[in-house]
């Protein structure tokens, strides 16, 4: 196990508006530190697929590229966060989404739900999320995402004019054939972006006046931001005990 493996890390919140590559930093974090990718947004898709009473509530409003409501997706988000693999920290992709949401949040780390309550962190229930916020140009994030396909079976994600797989539209890792989200067609993009800016965005100045907003230019190559990325979680994350 790497020091990075053994140390507390985060929690790690994620925010930028879809297409910013969320998904894809969230999973080479994951790699790095072997904390989960919490992406409300999969876990939402996993509901409707599964025909879930809340998956039943969420569909339609997902499919219009509006919010699911906040009572919604904290209960969800509480009851993943209480499982054992989110013990050591974890990343939260897609939430908070409106400054509700980041309130309700604050309120449930307070109560220091780590593994390692010998932490200073969790005894003064000091847990305050490390807040990174990916910056992408507009234009260039509606060719993200209207370019954007995913692994039905594995989740990795491609692009077909910047990250295409080896052969047509067939995962490299598994084979399986690519899925276009419902919701990156064109039109629903478009509202899926105002909705970002209509309530998201208040999110990330909520996250500034309280000084724990980190900004990242996702417009540079997938390496330069991970990197960046990494320095920022390492210099907030908890040092490996007894060393
Ligand atoms: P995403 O995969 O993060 O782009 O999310 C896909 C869709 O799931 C969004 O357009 C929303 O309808 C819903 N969703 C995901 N996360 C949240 C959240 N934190 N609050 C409300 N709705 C959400």
């Amino acid at each position: 196990m790497s020091n990075d493996t053994l140390r507390n890390i985060g929690p790690i919140v994620l925010l930028g508006p879809p297409g910013a590559g969320k998904g894809t930093q969230a999973k080479r974090i994951v790699a790095k530190f072997q904390i989960p990718q919490i992406s409300t947004g999969d876990l939402l898709r996993d509901n409707v697929a599964r025909h879930t009473p809340l998956g039943m509530q969420a569909k339609a409003v997902m499919e219009r590229g509006d919010l699911v409501s906040d009572d919604l997706v904290e209960e969800m988000v509480a009851e993943r966060l209480q499982r054992d693999d989110a013990r050591r920290g974890f990343i939260l992709d897609g939430f908070p989404r409106t400054v509700e949401q980041a309130i309700w949040l604050d309120g449930f780390l307070k109560h220091g739900i780590f593994d390692n309550q010998k932490s200073k962190k969790a005894k003064s229930g000091d847990m305050a999320p490390i807040v990174i916020r990916m910056d992408v140009d507009y234009n260039k994030l509606k060719l993200r995402l209207t370019g954007r396909r995913t692994c039905p079976a594995c989740g990795r994600i491609y692009n077909v004019h910047s990250q295409p797989a080896s052969v047509d539209e067939a995962c490299d890792v598994d084979g399986a054939k690519l899925v276009i989200r419902d919701d990156d067609r064109e039109e629903v993009i478009q509202e899926r972006l105002a909705t970002y800016d209509r309530l998201t965005r208040p999110v990330a100045d909520y996250y500034e006046r309280k000084r724990r907003l980190f900004v990242v230019n996702g417009d540079r190559p997938l390496d330069q931001v991970t990197e960046e990325i990494f320095r920022e979680i390492l210099r907030h994350s908890a040092p490996v005990e007894g060393r």
